[in-house]
C-alpha cells in the first residue's frame, strides 16, 4: 500500500500495524506529509472549527532530581541558576493570566522535592478555590500513585507526563539508569484510573530514535488513548551529554502531529514552544497540521532564561502579556481565534 492509502487507512480504523507504521516513517516524503496534514487540519476543523484553546504555562521551578541526557534543567548541569517560585508568585502568574483571558493553568517544573504532596496540593487547591472557572493542569513528573490522588482530590484535573518514547532501550539511552519506562508508564496508567485527562508524548529527533520505536510510540498511543498528547523537536542544549545530536525534523514533527491528530481526532495537541523554537512559524505550521492549544507562558520574566531546556527557547525575553500578544498575532495570521475557555477533553460518540 502508498503512504497516502495508510494514511486514508488510518483515518478509517484508527490504527495501523507496526509494519505499516514503520513503512510510513521510514519512506515518507513531501507529498506524504502534505497529505497528511491537510487530512489532519480537515479533521481538526470539524471538530474544534478555527478555535485554538490558550493554556498558561507557569514554570515554577527549574530544580530537578533527574538528569535527564537532552535536558537543559538536569541536576548535574552544574551552570543553571536555580529557582522556586512560593505559593504567592504562583498566584500572581495565575492572577496575571485570568486577566488575560486564561481558564486553564498548567503548572509545569523540575521533579523538586521541596514541593512536597502538601505543599503542592496546598497550591493546587488555593488556585482551584479561587478560580473556580478554570482547570489546574500539573506537571511535575514521576510521583506515587497518593501523591496523584492527593492532586486530584485537591482539584487537579489534567496532568501531562510525556513517555518521552515507548521502548525501554530506546529510554535507557535517553535516560540514566535510576530513571525506567515502567515507572513511568506506571504514573501514566494511575493518572489514567484516578481520572486525570492525561498527557504523554515524545520529542521527534531523540537521538537514537528510529522509524520503530516511532512506530512503538504511535502504538502505544492507540492504546493509551491520551486526552493529550505533547510533541514537540528535540533541540540540543550546550551543557548536556546531547549537546552534539543534531536537532528534530520539524517535517517530521508536524507528520507525527498530523498522524495523531488523525488517529485520535478529539485529543487536544499543543502547538509547542519547541516547535516555535525550531522554526519561526512552526507554531502555526503545527495548528495547520492537526494542533488545537497553544500554551503562553505566564512565568515572571525574571526566571524565563533559568527554564532553559533546550538552546534558543523562543519567549524567553519577553513578559508573559507580550507572549500572549504575539501569540494571539501568530494564530490571527492564519485566521484562527483564540478563545477564552477551559477547553476539556470531549470525546465524540
Ligand atoms: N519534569 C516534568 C516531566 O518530566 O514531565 C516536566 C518538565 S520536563 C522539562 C518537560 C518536557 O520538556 C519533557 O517531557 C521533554 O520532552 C521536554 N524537553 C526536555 N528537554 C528537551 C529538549 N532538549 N528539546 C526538546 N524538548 C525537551
Amino acid at each position: 500500500m502508498k503512504n497516502r492509502e495508510l494514511i486514508d487507512k488510518l483515518n478509517k480504523e484508527k490504527h495501523l500495524s507496526e509494519a505499516e507504521w514503520i513503512q510510513i516513517f521510514d519512506t515518507w516524503d513531501a507529498y506524504d506529509l502534505q497529505y497528511a496534514t491537510r487530512v489532519a487540519n480537515c479533521i481538526a476543523l470539524e471538530r474544534f472549527g478555527r478555535k485554538i484553546y490558550f493554556r498558561g504555562i507557569v514554570e515554577f521551578t527549574n530544580i530537578c532530581r533527574n538528569d535527564c541526557y537532552y535536558c537543559g534543567i538536569r541536576c548535574s548541569n552544574s551552570k543553571v541558576s536555580r529557582y522556586r517560585l512560593d505559593e504567592e508568585d504562583i498566584l500572581k502568574c495565575c492572577a496575571d493570566g485570568y486577566d488575560h483571558g486564561f481558564r486553564t493553568f498548567v503548572l509545569q517544573g523540575g521533579e523538586d522535592p521541596y514541593y512536597t504532596q502538601e505543599k503542592m496540593c496546598g497550591i493546587v487547591k488555593r488556585i482551584s478555590e479561587e478560580y473556580p472557572d478554570c482547570a489546574v493542569t500539573v506537571s511535575i513528573g514521576e510521583l506515587s500513585r497518593e501523591y496523584y490522588q492527593a492532586l486530584y482530590d485537591a482539584g487537579a484535573r489534567r496532568y501531562l507526563l510525556r513517555h518521552e518514547t515507548a521502548d525501554p532501550e530506546h529510554y535507557a539511552m535517553l535516560h540514566p539508569k535510576t530513571q525506567t519506562l515502567a515507572n513511568r508508564m506506571r504514573c501514566l496508567r494511575d493518572l489514567k484510573e484516578i481520572g486525570f485527562q492525561t498527557g504523554c508524548g515524545i520529542m521527534i529527533g531523540t537521538p537514537h530514535q528510529t522509524s520503530r520505536y516511532l512506530a512503538e510510540d504511535m502504538m502505544f498511543m492507540t492504546d493509551f488513548r491520551p486526552e493529550m498528547i505533547g510533541l514537540g523537536p528535540f533541540i540540543p542544549h550546550h551543557d548536556t551529554p546531547f549537546r552534539d545530536e543534531p536537532a528534530g525534523s520539524v517535517d517530521l514533527t508536524l507528520l507525527v502531529i498530523a498522524l495523531c491528530r488523525i488517529m485520535l481526532p478529539d485529543a487536544l495537541i499543543p502547538s509547542t514552544t519547541a516547535l516555535g523554537t525550531a522554526e519561526a512559524e512552526g507554531r502555526q505550521k503545527g495548528v495547520l497540521a492537526g494542533c488545537n492549544v497553544v500554551m503562553p507562558n505566564l512565568s515572571p520574566l525574571e526566571v524565563r532564561k533559568k527554564y532553559m531546556l533546550y538552546d534558543g527557547k523562543t519567549g524567553t525575553d519577553m513578559s508573559a502579556e507580550t507572549g500572549i500578544r504575539v501569540l494571539r498575532e501568530q494564530m490571527e495570521a492564519i485566521g484562527y481565534e483564540v478563545v477564552v475557555a477551559r477547553g476539556d477533553f470531549q470525546e465524540r460518540k
